[in-house]
């Protein structure tokens, strides 16, 4: 070994003065069982329209990313999970974002945070180190080596889980050419619970710690354009960015103990619950200003409109009825009129009838028009059943 003790000591302190809530390291060599299980899980189709999972092969080499790496840290950056704060009665339909992207982006946190690591090793190792921080979008298997270092344990909920804090961190890693002492992996502790696989509400898991994210509303509401198909729109609720039931209901995240998150994710006021009309109905300045600095970068202009418009279909609210209307006939997104005419169909009332039948007489969309017809039926339906 090339280190004392002691360094390590200094590093995992200076990590702690950083913000991160915890470090673990291990060798930056292939992975003893490689990632199989993620390509196997790409065979599967399972990772839908995230052509980026297949596009760089496969993740356990790290001398991929950094020739001439030694360690690989590995470093947990703590959001706030917890119970939200719910006005029961909102005077408008509010909608739901997940709570890692209610503050600043990720990535450009980790990133910074991980840079002045990186450069706190030269000092404390007393020679430049050659160093290149990771997060999601580098091509390494992030929670295998996490879970090798024994940051946490991967959970059946398919998330890195630090017993004693649960699930709301986001992962990042440092490559080092520094050979470091590698800590000891943890045992998964997840026992016979299985309240995360049960309370998915679109069951998106195939078994425990595979997903199918065809299924999942966090791919739907952010990695997905397309229509949504029908039979999930329903249990989207009113998630228009992400959807963090799987941990909501884990025990670890449960607990009343105050915890630690990085002042960076606090959340955003306009964020915390969303105005579902005012996102169906967003200009492209006030998207960019919505989403500037976030992790909602990741949604185009129309994907939150076409959410905010489920969302709004399942708000049961009257007054969602208007601003659907007026979008059914005045936005320029077939996507969005599309969803819109669900949205007026689940809402249900002679109103959105009327909307809907006036609407088709105009609508040159073929997607669009076979949605509004699809409302209509809908309705009607419920009609003959009452
Ligand atoms: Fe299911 Fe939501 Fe978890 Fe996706 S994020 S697996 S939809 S509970
Ligand atoms: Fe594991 Fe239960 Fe948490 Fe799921 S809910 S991750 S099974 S402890």
């Amino acid at each position: 070994m090339e280190t004392s003790p002691n360094i390590t000591e200094q590093i995992f302190s200076k990590a702690q003065d950083l913000g991160f809530l915890r470090i673990a390291i291990t060798a930056a060599q292939d992975l003893p069982e490689g990632d199989d299980a993620l390509q196997n899980w790409i065979q599967s189709g399972y990772h839908g329209d995230m052509d980026f999972m297949a596009k760089h092969g496969r993740r356990d080499d790290p001398q991929k990313v950094l020739s001439g790496a030694k360690s690989l840290l590995v470093v947990a950056l703590p959001y706030a999970g917890g119970q939200d704060l719910v006005n029961l009665t909102p005077s408008r339909p509010q909608g739901f974002i997940a709570r890692y992207a209610r503050g600043r982006d990720y990535h450009e946190v980790m990133r910074e945070k991980l840079m002045a690591l990186g450069e706190a090793c030269s000092e404390i190792i007393g020679r430049p180190v050659v160093s290149r921080p990771c997060i999601d979008t580098a091509p390494l298997l992030e929670r295998g080596y996490a879970s090798q270092a024994g940051l946490g344990f991967v959970a059946k909920n398919t998330m890195l889980l630090i017993p004693g804090f649960g699930t709301y961190f986001l992962l990042g890693e440092l490559l080092l050419d520094v050979e470091l002492p590698p800590t000891e992996p943890i045992k998964p502790k997840c026992g016979s619970c299985r309240s995360c696989l049960d309370a998915c509400p679109t069951g998106a898991f195939v078994s425990e710690r595979v997903l199918d994210a065809r299924k999942c509303v966090s791919y739907f509401t952010i990695e997905y354009s397309g229509a949504i198909p029908q039979e999930y729109r329903r249990p989207i609720g009113n998630m228009v960015f992400g959807c963090d039931i799987c941990q909501e209901v884990c025990p670890y995240n449960l607990s009343k103990k105050i915890k630690p998150v990085a002042p960076e994710f606090i959340a955003r006021d306009e964020l915390q619950n969303p105005d579902l009309i005012d996102l169906l109905e967003i200009t492209s300045s006030g998207h960019r200003r919505f989403v500037k600095g976030t992790a909602l970068r990741r949604a185009p202009r129309h994907q939150l409109m076409r959410n905010a418009a489920i969302a709004l279909g399942n708000s049961g609210r009257a007054e969602a009825i208007e601003p659907l209307a007026q979008a059914l006939t005045g936005n320029r997104y077939p996507i969005v009129r599309g969803h819109v005419a669900w949205a007026l169909g689940e809402l249900g009332t002679e109103v959105s009838l009327n909307h809907l039948q006036s609407a088709l007489v105009n609508e040159d969309d073929d997607s669009v028009c076979d949605e509004i017809r699809s409302a209509i039926a809908n309705i009607e339906s419920v009609n003959d059943a009452d």
